[in-house]
């Protein structure tokens, strides 16, 4: 058997937000998980629950106030906010419920926008990876479209792309089909779905859709700021 190696792990993590005044709030209460490379992992619970905290913290763009969380071996908490920019740049890809494309941009513009953030320029392989990957997700008669021409659909599957392009090990994905009609949320999920398993990259989706979720390699729930896992029946 191929060894699975650990992408994400939190042990005892909480959150507070207005830490040390009278408005301190702890969201999260101590979320201890792990995933590894390759999972596809649904997480649900609801609104207000602290889900997208959870993630902005694995996607280091926020801290944990306690207990520690690492992506791929590095620790959250130990890194100041150039090592911080540094891990999200390499190891970490982000999808959000709004595709937050650059609109005036092509598709092929955007997805390789933040490797021309990080290099100055792509490069040839940058470029040819791209289009590899838009030619995946079926994008590859729109690389020039802009992309306030194209559909919610393709949006999103041009975030996807965007996500991937930078190798990551590490994908998180708020929400991603939250503004797609359920048709198109169904092609876009089964999209992430495929790709994480062909490219071994860890997913992890925050989803309202009990199918969707249904169909990941594990479902989490967080409730009362408490992170556990659902067995399926
Ligand atoms: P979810 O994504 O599950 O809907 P969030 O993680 O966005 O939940 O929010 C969890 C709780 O933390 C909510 O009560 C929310 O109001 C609060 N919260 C989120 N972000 C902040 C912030 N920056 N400052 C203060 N409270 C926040
Ligand atoms: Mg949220």
């Amino acid at each position: 058997m191929v060894s699975r190696s650990v992408i994400v792990e939190t042990v005892g993590l909480k959150k507070t937000y207005n830490s040390g005044t009278d408005k301190a709030v702890e969201v999260l209460h101590g979320v201890d998980m792990i995933a590894y490379s390759g999972e596809f992992i649904a997480i649900i619970g609801q609104s207000g629950s602290g889900k997208s905290t959870l993630l902005n913290i694995l996607g280091a763009l926020d801290k944990p106030t306690e207990g520690s969380a690492s992506i791929d071996g590095v620790e959250i908490g130990s890194l100041d906010a150039l090592g911080l920019a540094k891990l999200r740049g390499q190891k970490i890809g982000f999808v959000f419920q709004f595709h937050h494309l650059l609109e005036e941009f092509t598709c092929l513009e955007n997805v390789l926008m933040p490797v021309s953030i990080q290099k100055g320029a792509p490069e040839k392989d940058d470029t040819s990876y791209a289009k590899l990957l838009l030619t995946r997700v079926g994008l590859e008669t729109q690389l020039n479209k802009r992309a306030n021409q194209m559909s919610g659909g393709q949006q999103q599957r041009t975030a996807i792309v965007r996500a991937l392009c930078n190798k990551p090990k590490l994908v998180l994905a708020d929400e991603p089909t939250g503004n797609l009609d359920s048709r198109s949320g169904a092609e876009v999920f089964a999209l992430m779905r495929e790709i994480a398993r062909e490219l071994g990259v860890t997913f992890l989706m925050v989803t309202h859709d009990d199918r969707l979720a249904a169909a990941a390699d594990r479902i989490l729930r967080i409730e009362d700021g408490y992170l556990t896992e659902v067995t399926n029946e």
